[in-house]
């Protein structure tokens, strides 16, 4: 957004949105009257003295007099001084590019590193990311990382997290072993923790997670125990629900699962309770309420709920697809004990989702670091696009030896390579590729509505192709609607505001 908008809420109250200042703020109806008349080019000053001295009538506020205008004039001309309705140089604002220094500094202080344990799996779930659907991973051979592979690239960042480029020298990190099924190869991932719990000072207190099917939970059960793993088992509710997590054969794989699962929990009652999570797949087989139901009566636990992932699918198998899609939202407003979910899965419910992006990006208060809280954020220049910077979130090595910024984006956008004798990460050109695909979407970025705010990642879109298009892209009609039916949601249910602000940590 470029120049400041004055938009009306549900209610019928009056707001401004300075893009400049990043500010909302409440405008009496006049103001906004003024500052819409301002936006259609008329030039105030002159308008005023062309107005009768009985003043006139606004539609939705009712006789105003001169001397009331003039008032409100003034006011529009001390938020004009103050840069209010400055408008924002856009090409500036989105020029920011990123230095071989930059990717060196974010993999120092990294604190994610996931390892694609092996590309095998003992189940064949038929919306898998990796299964027939999906287009952008590297061909599945039933293949295991090496754990040479993987100690070279934790000696290699252990070098940089003992420099001086590291911010925290105590700070977490986290270990991820990830799949296929990690848990086929266990003795990896035995190698892996005991690696890392011996590697030299600084002394970097690890932690260690894992993504699992659950099946073979029971194979060293006291090894995740003692290591004191977060475990995320991934199902999808009950029996029918569970209708594509299917063994390699077609086989169902639900009572197996819950079998496993149900004989862990006998075995470790409180790690159960504290360290194991579920993640649940939303699809044409269940339904928000379905998994809330299932997992509250059986685990008394809420778990995570995702969609199937819709990026990186074979066009052909589009349609195909698409009839296994259900949208989470859709899905939670069709529940019938609507309010009950909601109290359990507030933090999934589109109205929070919503706000608290909302609040993050537009209330001008959140701030990312101290240099933006001091100095403020007017002059910052930002990358394009929402892609986190590389390695800011995590390091991901792929079974093949590929370094990824996460596990989400399609291998093709390997940015490295960890293997059994080297490493390579060549920093310019890391830094050269995210500014070439910068470039392909400046011109688009610098038409956008939500410039500057923006929550797209490019390596969601094709960036391979010339001139990839963005599905995020907003018009300013489009942000004005957005935008009021946000603050519309805010002044109808106001304890949102207090409940985000006192729950929500912005890591
Ligand atoms: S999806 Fe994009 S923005 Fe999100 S973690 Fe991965 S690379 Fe970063
Ligand atoms: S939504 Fe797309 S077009 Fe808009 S700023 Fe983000 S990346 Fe650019």
């Amino acid at each position: 957004m470029k120049n400041t908008i004055a938009f009306k809420t549900g209610r019928g109250n009056n707001y401004l949105y300075s893009p400049k200042m990043n500010r909302l703020m409440l405008a009496h109806p006049i103001l906004a009257y003024l500052i819409n008349l301002s936006g259609k080019g008329v030039d105030l000053k002159k308008w005023l003295a062309s107005v009768k001295n009985n003043g006139l009538v606004l539609n939705d506020y009712g006789k105003v007099s001169k001397k009331k205008l003039l008032f409100y004039y003034q006011k529009y001309l001390l938020l004009q001084e103050n840069g209010y309705f400055t408008a924002v140089d856009i090409k500036k604002k989105i020029s920011g590019k990123l230095s071989a220094k930059d990717i060196e500094f974010q993999l120092a202080n990294s604190y994610n590193v996931v390892f694609e344990v092996t590309d095998a799996c003992n189940l064949g779930c038929e919306y898998c990311g990796y299964g027939k659907f999906y287009s952008d991973y590297d061909k599945r051979e039933n293949k295991n990382l090496t754990a040479a592979a993987a100690k070279n690239l934790l000696n290699y960042l252990q070098t940089l997290w003992a420099s001086p480029l590291n911010r925290s020298l105590n700070h977490k990190v986290n270990i991820g072993f990830y799949g296929g099924e990690p848990l086929l190869n266990l003795n990896f991932i035995k190698e892996i923790v005991d690696f890392a719990k011996n590697m030299p000072a600084p002394p970097h207190r690890f932690t260690f997670s894992m993504t699992t099917n659950g099946l073979l939970l029971l194979r060293d059960p006291g090894f995740l125990v003692e290591n004191n793993f977060q475990v995320s088992v991934s199902l999808d509710g009950d029996e029918k629900n569970n209708a594509y997590r299917v063994y390699p054969s077609g086989k169902p794989a639900f009572k197996d699962i819950l079998k496993s699962v149900n004989a862990f929990r006998e075995r470790y009652p409180d790690f159960f309770k504290q360290n194991v999570n579920f993640i649940a797949v939303l699809h044409n087989k269940n339904s928000a309420a379905d998994i809330h139901k299932f997992f509250k009566e059986n685990f008394d636990k809420t778990p995570r709920i995702s969609e199937v992932n819709l990026n990186g699918i074979v066009p052909e198998r589009k349609e195909e697809f698409l009839k296994t899609y259900r949208n989470l939202y859709e899905s939670l407003d069709q529940a019938e004990d609507y309010a009950v979910i909601e109290k359990d899965l507030y933090y999934l419910t589109p109205g929070y989702q919503v706000i608290s992006e909302f609040l993050r990006q537009y209330s001008g208060y959140v701030f990312k670091d101290y240099r933006q809280l001091i100095q403020g954020k007017k002059d910052i220049v930002y990358t394009p696009t929402a892609t986190c910077l590389p390695f800011s979130r995590k390091v991901f090595l792929t079974v093949n030896g590929k370094i990824l910024p996460c596990e989400r984006i399609g291998h093709k956008y390997g940015l490295g390579f960890a293997g059994e004798n080297k490493v390579d990460l060549d920093f310019q050109k890391i830094a050269d590729t995210y500014n070439s695909y910068y470039e392909k979407l400046r011109k688009q970025c610098g038409s956008c509505a939500t410039v500057g705010n923006c929550q797209q990642c490019m390596f969601l879109l094709d960036m391979e192709c010339p001139d990839p298009e963005c599905r995020g892209h907003m018009d300013a009609g489009f942000f004005t609607k957005y935008i009021s039916a946000a603050v519309s949601y805010l002044e109808k249910k106001p304890a949102s505001y207090t409940k985000i602000m006192k729950e929500i940590i912005v890591e």
